[in-house]
């Protein structure tokens, strides 16, 4: 998210603002949540690309009034699906709970615990209040048990991560036509994709498939899909950009050989297609 843009793209409906970490970088939120508290727009940070990284100091999830993370079975954490909010407001949070199970005030657990406290007033356990309108939103126990052991390996896969990137920056340093994405900044970082940048985008991915690696473009732009057609804006920087994108493996199991041989592949291409074009250019 460019702060410059989002200042122009401002007007009198706005109520939130949602800047996504896109692929783990995280976006300038010491301006944006100044920028938005003066504007009196909540925050809401999009964590489905980062969990456990930090930006200036401070957790990503905890500078807005909300930050969401995914726990898609190909983020960071995963549970098979599902997610988790993070806020620092205590009522809200109540409001989170109640509305994510059919706005009941209370989940059978709580009402168990309830009813076994020895400050109970009353025996009826199974009595309940609706006073939200909710969803079926709760993460099921299986899916709990799983978040929690994966919470316990949370640093090790970020540790990992950052090795493997690190492995790709230096691989990628002397390429002519391939670049990283971002500005990777790696101190208590946790980026969900590695990118690079291609102006033969679609040529390099073919070319990697055929040596048996798996790429992936993340993502197409919302104003380019039928449905949001209408409402689009101006994005000139993101309708330009995606079309060089290229996300290559990044997975905590991957090992450093591999990524070395997809470091090979992607270095032979940039000197047999990338090099000598930019030679004749120059
Ligand atoms: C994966 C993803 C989501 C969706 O997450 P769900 O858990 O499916 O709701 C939202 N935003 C971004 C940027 C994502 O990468």
């Amino acid at each position: 998210m460019n702060f410059e843009d989002l200042k122009k793209k401002y007007d009198k409906d706005c109520v939130a603002v949602i800047p996504v970490h896109f692929g783990g970088h995280p976006c300038e939120m010491d301006k944006i949540t100044k920028w938005a508290k003066k504007k009196k727009l909540l925050v809401i940070e999009d964590c489905a690309e980062t969990c456990g990284s930090y930006y200036k100091g401070k957790k990503l999830g905890t500078w807005g009034d909300y930050g969401c993370f995914s726990f898609e079975e190909k983020k960071i954490l995963t549970t098979g699906d599902g997610g988790m909010i993070s806020t620092n407001s205590s009522s809200k949070i109540k409001k989170i709970r109640s509305l994510s199970f059919h706005g009941w005030d209370k989940d059978p657990l709580t009402r168990f615990n309830i009813s076994k406290s020895k400050s109970k007033k009353s025996n009826k356990h199974w009595m309940y209040r609706i006073s939200n309108l909710g969803y079926k939103y709760n993460m099921n126990d299986l899916m709990a048990s799983m978040g929690i052991a994966q919470f316990k390996q949370l640093k090790q896969f970020n540790d990992k991560r950052k090795i493997l990137i690190k492995r790709y920056l230096e691989g990628i340093k002397n390429c002519k036509g391939i670049i990283p994405a971002f500005p990777y900044s790696l101190k208590q970082s946790s980026y969900w994709m590695f990118s690079i940048r291609c102006a033969k985008r679609d040529h390099l991915s073919n070319y990697l498939e055929k040596k048996g690696i798996s790429t992936g473009v993340h993502l197409v732009p919302l104003p380019l899909q039928p449905l949001y057609k209408k409402f689009k804006s101006n994005t000139p920087v993101a309708l330009k950009t995606w079309k060089e994108l290229l996300t290559l493996p990044l997975f905590p199991d991957l090992k450093l050989k591999e990524v070395d041989y997809i470091i090979s592949q992607v270095v032979k291409f940039d000197e047999l297609f990338l090099s000598r074009n930019r030679k004749t250019q120059n």
